[in-house]
């Protein structure tokens, strides 16, 4: 590894079965710069065969690479951490050009990316087999705790480095070998770059394939195909849903995890710091647009500061500037392409039908979005009930805490939310009582740590990652007996 890297370049190249080479499909995939239309790369897709011949190399790498050893596996990680931070800029350029992230939303995926690198180096030492008591005379009874063998993660566009690290450094730090389907709008930070990081990092060759591909054209055959032992799928619960049921459903049974939508609920309650909650709000709330899983998607707040909470969220909201993410004063960059700004627009439209009342609104220009609030908002609306992921928002006023506990709770999704309140011990009883993944008192709902379990409740997945989650995730049990003394048998 040297100090000055030059760019990885032949990023229309996949790594498929150890090779880097075009897609055997004819079709092109045309990844755009979501702000101006810039066209970045041009690649040739991957087909069924690629998808065959990848899954087909990681089984036949993966023992190799297992048996590397804790060390070996660990080195490639930290190697890996090493890159992240030589190549910082070239990382962030290609998560603000590719999925139009604002500088200081590619930062905090790079760091977020390198963390789970960082964490991912020490779970091959982490792993622990036991032996077990038995009731049988003379037996004795082992676990051993080892790798699942292949790995399939689909990843979205989002967050496209990290969705995709957070599945793929600890699945092999781990021992197994991983083909990775990226979102069709992100192959490059979504996958090709992890995979030239840990090609670099001296990951060996087959034992991490990228196939880029529609979802709609491979989907299917990558959830269905024999090899993967777990399919990791990061998306919206409607093509979740639809993977969970392959996976237990079809020919092959396999595990899988899956971390799908939300609609993060932000309670202020009477007792709050209201200008310390409107702070969280605004940056919960607008950060990438919007375009986050654990996104606030409701604001719910107490009568009594109902009215002061959201006028001085509304005065701060119009403060935030819009437009190019790669300027550096921009807080609301692109959302990722014309088909989601127009499910937006139409959301917003559904919106004002429905009674919400507008407090800011603006034009979009290209695929920037202007933030939009809503006040005088219900349960019942479409805002209310529906994953937004973008800068769009509605506020609901609470009877009471009860109320505001009752309100938070009434969605089929349970992934992040959070809680505002002037007593600590109270936003941990209240945390208690809302079903979810993930509650954070006096902070926004989007948190994420290396080493804290991540994942959701109710139809937001099923799995936690991260840490000693991931260990569970990623590896599996055998039960492994030995009878040291001939066992007497009844016939
Ligand atoms: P999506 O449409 O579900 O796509 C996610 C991935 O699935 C993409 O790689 C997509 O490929 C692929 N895909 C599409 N159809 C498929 C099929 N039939 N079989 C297998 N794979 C298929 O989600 P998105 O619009 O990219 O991302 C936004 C959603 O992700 C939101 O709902 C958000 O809440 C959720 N999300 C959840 C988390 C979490 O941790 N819980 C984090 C981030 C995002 P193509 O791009 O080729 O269609
Ligand atoms: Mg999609």
């Amino acid at each position: 590894m040297t100090e000055t890297s030059t760019p990885y370049r032949e990023l229309d190249l996949q790594p498929l079965a150890g090779q880097w080479r075009a897609g055997s499909d004819r079709r092109l995939l045309d990844v755009f710069d979501p702000f101006n239309g810039e066209r970045l790369l041009q690649l040739q897709m991957a087909n069924r065969d690629d998808l065959d011949q990848a899954f087909n190399a990681a089984r036949d790498a993966q023992a190799a690479w297992a048996a590397m050893g804790p060390s070996a596996r660990a080195e490639v990680m930290l190697n890996a951490v090493k890159i992240f931070d030589q190549r910082q800029d070239e990382i962030i350029d290609w998560i603000v050009r590719e999925s139009g992230s604002t500088r200081l939303k590619a930062t905090i995926e790079w760091g977020a990316a390198r963390a789970i690198t960082l964490e991912a180096a020490s779970l091959p030492s982490r792993v622990h087999g036991r032996i077990i008591a038995s009731d049988v005379p003379g037996k004795e009874s082992r676990v051993y705790r080892g790798p699942l063998g292949v790995v399939g993660v689909i990843s979205p566009w989002n967050f496209p480095l990290h969705l995709t690290q957070r599945s793929v450094a600890p699945a092999l730090a781990l021992g197994n070998a991983v083909v990775v389907k990226p979102a069709s709008d992100t192959p490059v930070s979504g996958g090709l770059l992890c995979a030239r990081i840990f090609e670099e990092a001296g990951l060996p060759a087959g034992v991490l394939s990228v196939v880029v591909g529609a979802g709609s054209e491979i989907g299917d055959a990558f959830v269905e195909h024999p090899v993967p032992s777990l399919v990791s799928f990061t998306g919206s619960t409607l093509v979740g849903r639809n993977i969970g049921r392959i996976a237990s459903g079809g020919d092959y049974l396999k595990h899988v995890a899956l971390e799908l939508g939300g609609n993060s609920p932000f309670v202020v309650l009477a007792d709050a710091d209201i200008e310390q909650a409107v702070n969280a709000a605004v940056v919960g709330k607008f950060l990438h647009q919007g375009q986050i899983c654990m996104a606030i998607n409701r604001i719910i707040v107490e009568k009594p500061v109902y009215q002061a909470f959201t006028e001085r969220f509304v005065e701060r909201v119009k403060g935030l500037a819009y437009g190019d993410p790669k300027l550096a004063e921009t807080v609301v960059g692109p959302v990722i392409n014309a088909r989601q700004l127009e499910g937006l627009q139409q959301k917003i439209a559904k919106a004002k039908a429905e009674g919400a009342k507008v407090l800011l609104e603006g034009e979009a220009q290209g695929n920037v979005l202007p933030p939009h609030v809503f006040g005088d908002v219900t349960a019942d609306m479409e805002i209310s009930r529906e994953e937004i992921f973008g800068p769009l928002v509605g506020i609901q006023c609470a009877d009471d805490a009860e109320h505001a506990l009752a309100l938070a709770n009434d969605s089929e999704y349970g992934l992040s939310s959070a809680v505002f309140t002037g007593d600590l011990e109270r936003g941990a009883q209240f945390a208690q009582r809302i079903r979810a993944g993930m509650t954070h008192v006096n902070d926004i709902p989007v948190n994420d740590e290396a080493h804290a379990p991540f994942g959701g409740e109710k139809n937001s997945g099923i799995g936690r990652f991260n840490g000693d989650w991931a260990i569970d995730e990623f590896t599996t049990d055998h039960w492994i007996t030995l009878q040291r003394t001939p066992r007497p048998y009844p016939f």
